[in-house]
């Protein structure tokens, strides 16, 4: 399992502007940790340094003690599995479009992962805006279902790291608490960084964030965070 470790890290798009401004924390392997705060405090960036679409300004990135900045992309690519927002998904069918986590895995497989995600009813079925050959049209799935078929597929792939990024989801709470059943699957046993807007949706974090203006303003449990608040 891997730690994920941001040591005094800061960060800016551009140098008029700093967006990290000395962040520091770590995720223990196997632990999940969210990240909350209000739109604009960086909690994406910390997501896009981890997967090193940027590189630091200052401080360092590491993954397992290794810095980010000595590992290939592709490696943080294997390594690193991303549940986003907002699921782009292929004109196939849903079985395909989860497969995508690992070409080689079986339909068996496939299936299971369809079921912990809850969406194996319809995984035959193709999406949305799509059409078979046969003029069949493909099923509207909601936002919720989607982000389902991106858990489905980051199940099969079972990377050692996993992001969820829930920040500006929003989503019902019916469908918030099915994902949440979902995700929970996902992130069991598994160094997790989420990225949440509302400290309701990361109750069982093993430590919650808070990012303001690119400074951690507060740490703690959610019931720590609770008591303070
Ligand atoms: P959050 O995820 O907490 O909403 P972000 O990490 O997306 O925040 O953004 C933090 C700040 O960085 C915001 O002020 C945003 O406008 C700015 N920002 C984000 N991406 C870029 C970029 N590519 N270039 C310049 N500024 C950016
Ligand atoms: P429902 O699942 O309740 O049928 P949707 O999920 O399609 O409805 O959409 C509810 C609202 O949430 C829409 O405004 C949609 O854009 C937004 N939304 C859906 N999924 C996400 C997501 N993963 N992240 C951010 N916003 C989302």
């Amino acid at each position: 399992d891997a730690a994920i470790r941001f040591e005094n890290v800061t960060f800016h798009y551009d140098e008029s502007r700093p967006i990290l401004k000395g962040v520091d924390f770590e995720v223990p392997a196997g632990k999940t940790v969210a990240i909350v705060g209000p739109s604009g405090a960086g909690k994406s960036t910390i997501s896009r340094l981890l997967f090193r679409f940027y590189d630091v300004t200052g401080g360092r990135v590491t993954i397992d003690g290794q810095d980010v900045r000595d590992v290939t992309q592709a490696s943080l690519r294997e390594a690193i599995g991303m549940v986003p927002q907002d699921t782009v998904l292929f004109n196939e069918s849903i079985a395909y479009n989860i497969r995508y986590g690992r070409v080689n895995a079986t339909d068996a497989e496939i299936r299971e992962a369809a079921r912990m995600a809850q969406i194996h009813d319809f995984i035959e079925t193709l999406p949305e805006g799509f059409a078979t050959e046969v003029g069949e049209r493909g099923l509207k799935l909601s936002g919720g279902e989607k982000q389902r078929v991106a858990i489905a597929r980051t199940i099969l792939k079972a990377p050692p790291v996993l992001i969820l990024d829930e920040a500006t989801s929003a989503l019902d709470t019916h469908t918030e608490r099915e994902i949440q059943s979902a995700l929970d699957h996902v992130s069991q046993n598994r160094t997790t960084l989420v990225i949440a807007h509302r400290l309701s949706t990361v109750v069982n974090a093993h430590q919650i964030i808070v990012l303001e203006g690119g400074r951690i303003a507060e740490r703690g449990t959610h019931s720590e965070l609770l008591e303070a608040n």
